[in-house]
């Protein structure tokens, strides 16, 4: 499972606590699915088409693996607690705590992220300026948002 887009980070784990996930359900928030690296200005324009429908994000991880965040809870969350213990699949058995972004000493957070257009066209701006220019062309960029909507792009 990719981890999740944490907004709180780099907490300590604590071996001995008995409940590291406590007050948390992140990572039963969302459903992330890895996409191909976009290198074309096409591929740069279905991430556009991806993020402009609500709570979906796209994001590529420090491996340089791209995905698509759909943040949806799902169906089975009770308060912060999974309501379907014994049933829960696979996906959910694997995850491990140790694994987790929220924690300092789980996979590192994610090198890009574009939860709104402005992020996309600022990244294609200063990153790809070839496919920014492409894609000015065909769209009235003046007509977009200038500022971030959320956070900003987390890049290197
Ligand atoms: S594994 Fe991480 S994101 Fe998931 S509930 Fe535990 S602390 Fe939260
Ligand atoms: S089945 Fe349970 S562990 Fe799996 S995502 Fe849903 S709430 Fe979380």
């Amino acid at each position: 499972m990719p981890d999740p887009v944490i907004p709180e980070r780099n907490k300590k784990l604590d071996k001995k606590d008995p409940n590291p996930c406590s007050n948390c359900s992140y990572c039963c928030e969302y459903v992330a699915i890895e996409i191909d690296k976009p290198e074309t200005a096409r591929d740069f324009d279905n991430i556009y088409w991806y993020i402009i429908h609500k709570d979906v994000w796209v994001y590529s991880d420090h491996e340089n693996d791209w995905y698509i965040q759909f943040n949806s809870p799902c169906e089975k969350l009770e308060g912060h607690l999974c309501g379907n213990y014994f049933n829960r699949p696979m996906m959910c058995r694997d995850y491990s705590v140790k694994h987790c972004s929220r924690y300092g000493d789980g996979d590192p957070e994610e090198k890009v992220l574009f939860k709104n257009e402005v992020d996309l066209f600022q990244y294609l701006k200063k990153k790809r300026p070839a496919v920014f220019e492409k894609m000015k062309k065909r769209l009235d960029l003046k007509k977009a948002p200038k500022e971030p909507l959320s956070s900003p792009i987390l890049t290197p």
